[in-house]
């Protein structure tokens, strides 16, 4: 029989993503959301793509009586956590909700899981973690810097709650995923990303600008001390990193961690410009983008990019869709959207 996942947060961008991999690579996959930041577009999408009726509940992870029903009705035997407010901004003005929010679906999960049975937590962190590193590319071992906003801080919260948890309790593992900036959409352009409002994020904002929702793109500095002058980041495919988290999971299911608690930098180790980004995809989608120069963005980096051999070597997975193909699944989808 196969093995059963949950996935919390399972109806957004990257949850619905991981869900399609896991079930396409054999498990049998349970989401759940609140659906506080999302629609059902991507549980349908997902559902869609695998021929699937994948199995949904609307469980909010801050309550601990729901996530206890949640684990009584289903035998789980690994849980990967996205359920978590995101947004960098907001959390900075909204910082206790952001901190109960994002801690207290975590902690439930783990004392949850564990009383049940269900020994494989797998966390989604980011490189926020990592700030502005003094050395580049950034491996596992590269310092954590002091976050700068209560939503890195909560990424940062969240691997010290699950590392001390594998210490303490000797029935539990855990896998945390240190994802750089994951981007892009389903080849099938039926799940990808769905921001609310005016996008954050720099590939949501191009196609919002490119189909017309947005009147220009702002390129948040170019006095950077990089070769464009515009940040560097690692831009890493949705589907690329939504199958790490399959070889992740299949590595504690099969007992193949080297220790209980595990960090991956999931990026593919080639720092791209903003600019850069810019003219591929105008490149490839034959699309001129409305956009210009703006002052830089409070908070942000210069330049961050992974070293990514240890899941490389450990994980036996690599970053493989050239950022091409990326934006032009990121357009697809935007396209899709725009017609729904
Ligand atoms: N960016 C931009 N314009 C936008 C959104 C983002 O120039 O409208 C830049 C941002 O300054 C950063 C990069 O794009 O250098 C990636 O930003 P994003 O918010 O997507 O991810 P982050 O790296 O901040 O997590």
């Amino acid at each position: 029989m196969a093995q059963t996942v949950l996935v919390s947060g399972g109806a957004g961008f990257i949850g619905s993503h991981v869900t399609v991999e896991l079930i396409q690579a054999g498990y049998d996959v349970i989401v759940a959301d609140n659906m506080s930041n999302c629609d059902k577009t991507c549980l349908l999408g997902a559902r869609k793509i695998t021929g699937r009726k994948i199995p949904f509940f609307k469980v909010d992870f801050c309550n601990r009586n729901a996530v206890e029903r949640l684990f009584q009705a289903n035998k789980i035997e690994a849980v990967i956590h996205f359920a978590a407010f995101k947004a960098v901004g907001e959390s900075v003005e909204q910082p206790v909700m952001y901190y109960r929010n994002n801690l207290d679906s975590f902690l439930n999960i783990i004392d949850v899981a564990r009383t049940h049975g269900c020994r494989n937590i797998l966390f989604s962190s980011s490189a926020t973690v990592y700030g502005q590193p003094e050395e580049l590319p950034v491996t596992e071992e590269s310092p954590r810097q002091e976050a700068t906003s209560p939503y890195g801080n909560t990424k940062q919260i969240c691997e010290d709650i699950l590392r001390d948890s594998v210490k303490a309790y000797g029935n539990v593992r855990g896998i945390a995923l240190r994802y750089f900036n994951p981007i892009g959409a389903h080849p099938s352009a039926l799940i990808g990303e769905l921001p609310r409002g005016v996008p954050n994020n720099l590939v949501p904002f191009i196609t919002q600008t490119a189909i017309g929702k947005r009147e220009c793109l702002s390129i948040f500095g170019n006095d950077y001390p990089t070769p464009d002058g515009t940040c560097l980041r690692d831009y890493i495919d949705i589907v690329d990193l939504a199958k790490a988290h399959v070889c992740a999971v299949s590595r504690m299911m099969e007992d193949k961690m080297k220790e209980p608690y595990e960090i991956f930098n999931i990026g593919t180790g080639r720092p791209v410009s903003v600019l850069e980004l810019v003219n591929a995809f105008q490149k490839v989608n034959g699309i001129k983008l409305n956009y210009r120069f703006a002052p830089r963005r409070p908070g942000d980096v210069t330049a961050v990019w992974a070293d990514p051999s240890k899941a490389n070597k450990e994980l036996g997975w690599k970053a493989e869709r050239p950022v091409e193909e990326t934006l032009r699944a990121a357009w697809n989808w935007e396209k899709y959207i725009a017609k729904k």
